[in-house]
């Protein structure tokens, strides 16, 4: 049986008229789910007996659990189980502006960072779109309060699980289903070149994060093992393309990794990579888990980096840290409990 919450506006409507219901019963359906939060069929008093029988047997309207909440002051991270047990998390955290979710998009991933914690267990499957979905509805029911932003950060990579992961871009934006603004929605990506082609043409405007971390193949191929499939300017060439498509800046996310990648000829190298790209540059200071040898770059070497963009003209930003007492390094927390 097919999940309710795998289905765009679009799709439902058309399926209901092909099984010969009204159009409108799908805003009904929606409504109760998206505005109404009540995932009970029975509880659909507007919907006929009949039909509310039609759609227990026609579609699963099952939900993911929430396992674990591990809480800071802010950011709460979240343990979900899904209906065949696997484990992912999602992390929130609370902005000055709103609250920003950070979802996953695989349980496990294959990419194999050598600096990352998800990567550390092999990809077991692709998530669902209404494991994605699930992720933002049960956290904000949970919290009480509005997502005002997503980034499909989490576990996963979610290029590697491309239609899965649009089909959840088109419904979190969808106005009548969680509204989420596309400027306010972030897709990072470890550089799978093809997909961020593909991207360039998908007609939202969402945003793009590529997880760049090194200014030149040789260090990035020791980090990051899928430097070994697309080359650095194979990766910059599509960003180009990207942007000049979309017209959108995209987020180039570099993690400072003591005496690997955080050196003043580093920070230079990046900045003559970066001439000429419609992009800015996110400093992320490096979680240290316990189970990696890399560590983190200090503060003072984070600063004579990123100072060293600003005087070379690069735009750039360093990363707030959030809720580094609680796990919160990309698959801290599913890794411990497994
Ligand atoms: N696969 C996608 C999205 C998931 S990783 C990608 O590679 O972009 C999300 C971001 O967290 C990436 O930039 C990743 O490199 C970074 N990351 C992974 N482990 C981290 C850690 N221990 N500390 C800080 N950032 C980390």
């Amino acid at each position: 049986m097919n999940n309710i919450f795998n289905y765009t506006r679009e799709k439902l409507e058309k399926e209901f008229v092909e099984l010969g219901y009204k159009k409108f019963m799908s805003s009904q359906v929606l409504d109760w789910l998206y505005k109404k939060r009540n995932y009970n069929i029975d509880d659909y008093s507007n919907i006929k007996k009949e039909n509310r029988e039609f759609l227990k047997s026609q579609y699963s309207f099952d939900l993911i659990k929430i396992e674990k909440v591990e809480e800071d002051t802010d950011v709460k991270k979240f343990l979900f189980r899904l209906l065949d047990g696997q484990k992912i998390e999602a992390v929130l955290m609370y902005h000055g502006y709103g609250l920003s979710l950070c979802v996953s998009s695989q349980v496990g991933c294959n990419m194999g960072c050598k600096f990352c914690e998800s990567g550390r267990l092999k990809k077991v499957r692709n998530l669902e779109t209404y494991e994605m979905v699930e992720q933002v509805l049960l956290i904000s029911d949970y919290v009480k309060g509005r997502i005002d932003s997503i980034v499909v950060m989490g576990i996963g990579e979610p290029f590697d699980n491309y239609d899965n992961v649009i089909n959840f871009l088109s419904i979190i934006n969808d106005d009548k289903l969680l509204a989420i603004g596309a400027r306010h929605i972030t897709v990072s990506t470890c550089g799978l070149v093809p997909k961020i082609k593909e991207y360039a043409s998908f007609p939202l405007q969402v945003n793009l994060a590529i997880s760049l971390h090194a200014p030149n193949d040789e260090i990035r191929k020791k980090i990051m093992p899928i430097a070994n499939a697309y080359s650095i300017n194979e990766v910059i060439d599509a960003v180009k393309y990207y942007s000049n498509k979309t017209n959108r800046r995209v987020a180039m996310e570099y993690i400072l990794l003591d005496g690997i990648n955080d050196s003043v000829k580093c920070a230079n190298e990046l900045a003559d990579l970066l001439n000429g790209v419609n992009a800015y540059v996110n400093l992320i200071p490096y979680n240290e888990t316990s189970h990696i040898e890399y560590k983190a770059s200090s503060e003072h070497q984070i600063k004579v980096f990123f100072d060293t963009l600003k005087q070379r003209g690069v735009d750039v930003t360093t990363r707030r840290r959030f809720g580094s007492k609680i796990s919160a390094a990309c698959g801290q927390l599913r890794s411990k409990e497994i």
